[in-house]
């Protein structure tokens, strides 16, 4: 079955991937997006068949699945609205706060639904390697997480690198939000053991880097990835995309798309 896709934000960079991404694969053919309304694209061709709407409701009618890279203001109000439809959705907003994911979760009690930080097969792979990796090493190895990303991101630590982190602390099996250190400015003291730390690093065009390093004593361990295209989280979308559509409601990750 081809799954019919409707793509949020089409001229955003995320946006733009999809539909160049999408042509020429069976599994998925975009029939709609949506734009802000008020925004440029409104009523301009998207691909030789599809013109976007501002209207929701119309582009979630027109799909069975929509994918959602755009902000967490956004990703909100189409969880609301596509609830309404029962529609699949593929979500990679990040910066999403409790509440957002409350509503994320709503959606997913009507219908299939992934939602993934970061949807390429790497990243994916090094999310099971630090839980791995920390879990050998255990806190004692001082476990720290750098990322870099383009100027225009907005949001900060990214959430992939905030997925990593987790892994870590899943590895060493404590709750994250009682161990993390997300910024470190004057006299912040010794590093306390078993905290993880994250840091951001902002400028030019970079695409994404991750690296989560383990500090041992005379030893260092290093998992890094690094993309060069977003093309590889626009293939993972749509990958998802077609998987989520046959699935039961429910809300599913990258890895359980990858099989992993
Ligand atoms: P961008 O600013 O280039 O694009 C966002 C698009 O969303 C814009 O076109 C904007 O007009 C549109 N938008 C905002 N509100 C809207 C609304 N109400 N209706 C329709 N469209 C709306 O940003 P980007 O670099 O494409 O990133 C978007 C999001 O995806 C960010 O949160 C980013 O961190 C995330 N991201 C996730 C992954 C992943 O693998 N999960 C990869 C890359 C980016």
């Amino acid at each position: 079955m081809t799954a019919r896709v409707c793509v949020l934000g089409p001229s955003g960079r995320m946006g733009r991937s999809l539909i160049d991404a999408a042509a020429g694969r069976d599994d998925v053919r975009v029939t709609a997006a949506v734009v802000r309304p008020g925004t440029d694209g409104l009523g301009q061709p998207v691909t030789a068949e599809v013109i976007a709407t501002a209207d929701p409701d119309a582009g979630l009618a027109a799909c069975d699945v929509y994918i959602d890279f755009t902000s967490p203001a956004a990703t909100r109000g189409f969880a609301e609205a596509a609830a309404r439809h029962r529609r699949a959705a593929v979500i990679g907003t990040t910066g999403l706060a409790p509440g957002d994911h409350a509503v994320i979760d709503q959606l997913a009690q009507v219908a299939p639904i992934v939602v993934a930080a970061n949807f390429s097969l790497g990243v994916n792979l090094v999310l099971g390697l630090v839980r791995q990796a920390a879990r050998a090493l255990g806190p004692e190895w001082d476990a720290e997480v750098v990322e870099t990303h383009h100027h225009s991101k907005r949001d900060a630590p990214s959430g992939t690198a905030l997925a990593i982190a987790r892994a870590i602390a899943a590895g060493h099996g404590v709750d994250y939000d009682q161990v993390k250190r997300h910024t470190r400015d004057g006299d912040v003291g010794p590093r306390p053991r078993g905290e993880i730390g994250v840091s951001s690093l902002r400028g030019g065009d970079v695409v994404g880097e991750h690296t989560a390093s383990f500090f041992g004593a005379g030893e260092r361990l290093e998992i890094s990835h690094r993309a060069t295209s977003r093309a590889i989280f626009a293939v993972g979308a749509l990958r998802a995309a077609a998987w989520v559509v046959d699935q039961p409601p429910g809300r599913y990750d990258m890895l359980d798309v990858l099989g992993l």
